[in-house]
């Protein structure tokens, strides 16, 4: 963690590091740039806001548009700010700055680096970023089956399903819709046994996804 810190931190606030192999004098001139973590389920509003408050600080940093979903601009005078999505569950960004930015990009996209630290993020070093993307999509396909699950666990509480032809109907109904029979105590218990266990499983598949959202996986051994 510390020597990822430092190798971001150089990037950021130097702007040039020395090249393949350090050798003496050889700049490192492209863009300016880190990949940053957060313990967020996708690009949420909070996640925007967060990002908007570290960049618009200093500087005259203004959002270039609304948010997205995948995407967001921050534009100065100056210079242009770019973050990308990369990965969801939990969230993985990438921000960079256009060469055009100087000093003020580079404060900038320290600002939004701290901004993720600060809610127990963290940066993401070039060498890790492959796997990461590649467990992220693991990850995002995980919470799609999950939200999907969600789904269908929240409906089975709004319906009652017949005892006598199996037919659903909405969950006050006291007449089948299907045959037309009048629920019987024994049809109103087994809709209260499958409405408390709807619920249970929703709950169940919410702390699920907030645990996918918020963990925050550590860097590989060996990387
Ligand atoms: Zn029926």
């Amino acid at each position: 963690m510390c020597d990822l810190l430092h190798t971001v931190t150089t990037v950021l606030v130097g702007g040039q590091v020395t090249g393949p192999g350090g050798a003496p004098g050889r700049r490192w001139i492209g863009r300016t740039y880190a990949h940053l973590l957060l313990p967020l389920p996708y690009l949420t509003d909070a996640a925007v806001r967060l990002l908007d408050d570290a960049v618009t600080a200093a500087d005259g940093w203004r959002p270039a548009d609304g948010p997205a979903a995948a995407a967001r601009v921050w534009r100065r005078r100056t210079g242009e700010l770019r973050l990308a999505v990369l990965g969801r569950y939990p969230l993985i960004v990438t921000l960079g700055v256009r060469p055009g930015a100087g000093a003020a990009g580079r404060r900038a996209l320290r600002r939004a680096a701290d901004a993720a630290l600060a809610v127990d993020g963290r940066l993401v070093g070039d060498t890790e970023l492959p796997h990461r993307l590649a467990s992220a999509a693991d990850r995002a396909a995980a919470a799609a089956d999950l939200r999907a699950e969600l789904t269908a666990a929240r409906a089975a509480r709004t319906r009652r399903t017949c005892g006598a032809c199996r037919a659903d109907s909405g969950a006050a109904a006291t007449h089948c819709d299907a045959c037309g029979r009048r629920f019987d105590a024994a049809d109103d218990a087994a809709r209260d046994a499958a409405h408390a266990a709807a619920a249970e499983r929703t709950a169940v598949l919410a702390a699920e996804l907030d645990r996918l959202a918020a963990d925050r996986p550590m860097r590989a051994t060996g990387e």
